[in-house]
């Protein structure tokens, strides 16, 4: 009795730390006090903060949700007080999927800002909400890519807030961009302020994502429309538009909600036209209201060498989609005719004159330029040897808090030698000394085990439900499995399991493997080595090669199937989202990353499979060149001479397909060998706690930010200014000197 009612006041005590009430509103998950200290931070008047911009930000709630985990952990299910209780209700049972992403770009910028609130590092981040989100992907054996869009409710989404406007609290807090016609009269679009706190793990901090929501009636429709699907790319207009909803909100939020960051990040050029407003403000404020008339070319150029001070970019592709680029006939419809002159002035596309050359202009804007891992700046460099100086490395990591399994995180709670690995992935350093301790060998193979039977526990029950499905709709089941009977079609998780999942584009030759079928059924069969091949993956509605390597995938299944006498099962699994790839990377035996070289600049889904301990089979490309470690982490194959001309070329007779896949080959047989001789096996878990030695330290978003810190150029309180500089300590992805 005693104790319950003990539990019962620690209950409301908890409750009343989990809500927060500012002029915008109120929030649930973290205390006053920690929500008062954030926005101080963002709008004192020191600017020491960083405002990060990125067109995608991806963090599912499924596969990171501390606020539910703290709801659940201390058994709190609803309240009386009727505030609270539907707060309570929305945060367990609310929908989990923000599909504000499309891949690696965003779930890099979702996984950064967790990191940078783990951390407490004081920033917030601006992207756009997208009412259609990213596309649904539905895949039919004939058809192959089905895109369709899905529709979602942020009003009901937990930790996502609609702000109120302080001046009048009925209302939604809305903000204006201008556009201008051809004659520069202006057009205004209205957006409403959405809110989502991205909390950290202790509930003691958090950055705020500020998504703005274009789908209003008073907006007009052409820049409405141009809003809805991340990454519309039904015109080069709706892309340009997007580009500069993207870019033009920055600075009118910023004076809005009083944000003084002095830093602006820039994930990728999406959002670049920021600078122009930047550029803008700088010579109002020289020259008076009248400074679109009178500025000089050089008055120009010396605001863009202010602007470019506050600036940290970050380039993430060598590819050429990556860049954009837009005709100067299709801007003159968007902006102010000044803002074409400043355009022209710094954003010249070198080969085409009537193009504007985003890319070009966020090199030219910047303090400091980032590629994403250390073969990606050498590349950066060749491709932009005017920018040569100022480009540096900071190879990306990713969120282990999100990325690490259930099981694999139980795992590494009970060794001492790993102690506090949740709040510093450093820690993972000590994991040397376990490699001969048979205690954490036998449990690590349990706990791999688990997450390679819900791997394949989830595709059986696919496939099992795909073959309903048959009978219900029009679509035809994408796995050639779904058609056999149950017994015949289901994954054993004690079979050799690898896991392939990216974005499909031609550069990734999701299909490399598979390109002598013969050969790798006669391996497989052979030595009597059965072997399940999973994959997943979108390519973007608009990528027709894309989608044609999907359906390259589905035609392979039976042929593979057939000639290995049922032991290669290939299975394809629609709608790949962050969910399903930690599923994938922390049941697989293996990660598969077979692009061409040095196409993928950096690369994030095998460092997920490296934190669950999982080894790479990987061209050396991005980051596997510094994860590899002569091979005790994993697998390499394929081209790996020096970057020449050609090498950057995505010309079909330029993917090198025949070569890397004889590579391929001649690994692969070694692979199933040492996972499947008991003999040879120990070798296998080698590997696999080598990972969390030598890659779980390093290719973490906590070390990375701890990188980025440099480049912001905060000052941070003594104690986190310690933690940082040990993390950073870890690595040095270059050598920059601020
Ligand atoms: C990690 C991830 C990606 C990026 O994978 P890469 O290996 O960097 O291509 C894409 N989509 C989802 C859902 C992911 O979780």
């Amino acid at each position: 009795m005693k104790n319950s009612r003990k539990k019962l006041v620690d209950k409301n005590k908890i409750l009343q730390n989990m809500l927060a009430t500012t002029m915008y509103g109120t929030f649930f998950g973290v205390s006053q006090e920690v929500v008062d200290t954030v926005w101080k931070n963002l709008t004192s008047s020191k600017g020491n903060s960083v405002t990060y911009i990125s067109m995608e930000i991806g963090a599912d709630r499924d596969v990171f949700h501390p606020i539910k985990k703290r709801l659940q952990e201390v058994d709190i299910t609803g309240s009386t007080d009727p505030q609270l209780d539907s707060f309570i209700k929305k945060f367990l049972n609310g929908p989990v999927k923000i599909p504000n992403y499309g891949g690696g770009l965003g779930i890099l910028a979702g996984d950064t800002l967790k990191s940078l609130a783990d951390n407490k590092i004081p920033s917030v981040a601006i992207s756009l909400l997208y009412r259609k989100g990213y596309f649904s992907q539905l895949v039919d054996s004939e058809l192959g890519q089905i895109a369709w869009a899905k529709g979602w409710e942020p009003e009901s989404t937990p930790t996502l807030y609609r702000l109120n406007d302080p001046k009048n609290k009925k209302k939604p807090l809305e903000i204006e961009i201008p556009f201008y016609d051809r004659d520069d009269t202006k057009i205004t679009a209205t957006a409403q302020v959405w809110i989502k706190l991205e909390v950290n793990n202790n509930l003691d901090f958090f950055v705020p994502q500020i998504l703005l929501d274009y789908a209003l009636p008073s907006t007009p429709d052409w820049i409405k429309d141009a809003a809805q699907n991340l990454y519309d790319s039904s015109s080069e207009r709706s892309k340009a538009i997007q580009r500069r909803l993207l870019g033009s909100s920055v600075t009118v939020l910023m004076k809005t909600l009083g944000i003084t960051s002095k830093t602006i990040h820039l994930n990728e050029q999406h959002g670049v036209v920021v600078v122009l407003h930047l550029i803008a403000d700088e010579l109002q404020s020289k020259l008076g209201p009248d400074y679109t008339i009178i500025a000089s070319n050089d008055d120009i150029a010396a605001a863009a060498e202010k602007v470019s001070k506050r600036v940290v970019y970050t380039i993430h592709t060598p590819v050429k989609a990556g860049h954009d680029r837009f005709e100067k006939n299709l801007y003159a419809e968007l902006g102010h005719s000044f803002c074409q002159r400043v355009l022209r002035l710094l954003a010249q596309d070198e080969d085409q004159p009537d193009f504007f050359n985003f890319t070009a202009l966020a090199m030219k804007v910047n303090r400091a330029t980032n590629s994403v891992s250390r073969l990606h700046k050498k590349v950066t460099m060749k491709q932009f040897p005017q920018y040569a100086e100022k480009i540096t490395a900071i190879t990306n990591g990713v969120h282990h808090l999100t990325w690490i399994s259930d099981s694999k995180a139980e795992l590494y709670n009970s060794f001492p030698e790993l102690d506090n690995w949740q709040n510093d992935p450093s820690v993972f350093a000590e994991a040397m000394q376990l490699i001969k301790n048979k205690k954490f060998r036998t449990y690590m193979d349990q706990a791999w085990f688990a997450d390679t039977r819900k791997l394949t526990d989830y595709v059986n029950d696919m496939l099992i439900n795909h073959r309903k499905q048959m009978q219900e709709t029009w679509i035809d089941p994408p796995n050639f499995l779904s058609h056999l009977d149950e017994k015949e079609c289901s994954l054993d998780p004690h079979h050799f399991t690898i896991g392939f999942a990216r974005r499909f584009s031609t550069y990734k030759r999701a299909d490399l493997i598979f390109e002598d079928i013969d050969t790798l059924s006669d391996m497989i069969t052979g030595y009597d080595h059965p072997v399940n091949f999973i994959f997943a993956g979108k390519a973007h509605p608009s990528d027709e090669p894309g989608k044609i390597l999907i359906k390259q995938i589905l035609d392979t299944q039976e042929e593979l199937y057939e000639k290995s006498n049922g032991m290669a099962k290939l299975v394809f699994i629609p709608g790949y989202d962050m969910n399903i790839a930690k599923l994938m990377v922390a049941g697989a035996h293996a990660w598969l990353n077979s692009p061409k070289r040095p196409l993928e600049a950096s690369g994030t889904s095998g460092m997920k499979a490296a934190l669950n301990g999982v080894p790479n089979i990987s061209i050396m490309d991005g980051w596997w060149v510094e994860g590899y470690h002569g091979g005790k982490t994993g697998w390499k194959f394929g081209y790996e001479q020096p970057i020449e001309d050609t090498s950057l070329s995505e010309d079909p007779s330029s993917l090198l397909y025949a070569e890397d896949s004889k590579s391929f080959y001649k690994i692969f047989s070694d692979v199933l060998e040492t996972f499947y001789n008991e003999e040879l096996r120990p070798k296998y878990l080698d590997k696999c706690i080598m990972n969390l030695a030598l890659n779980c330290p390093i290719f973490n978003t906590h070390r990375m930010i701890a990188e980025y810190c440099d480049r912001y150029g905060l000052t941070l309180p003594k104690q986190l200014e310690t933690k940082i500089t040990k993390l950073k300590k870890m690595y040095s992805s270059d050598t920059y000197k601020p």
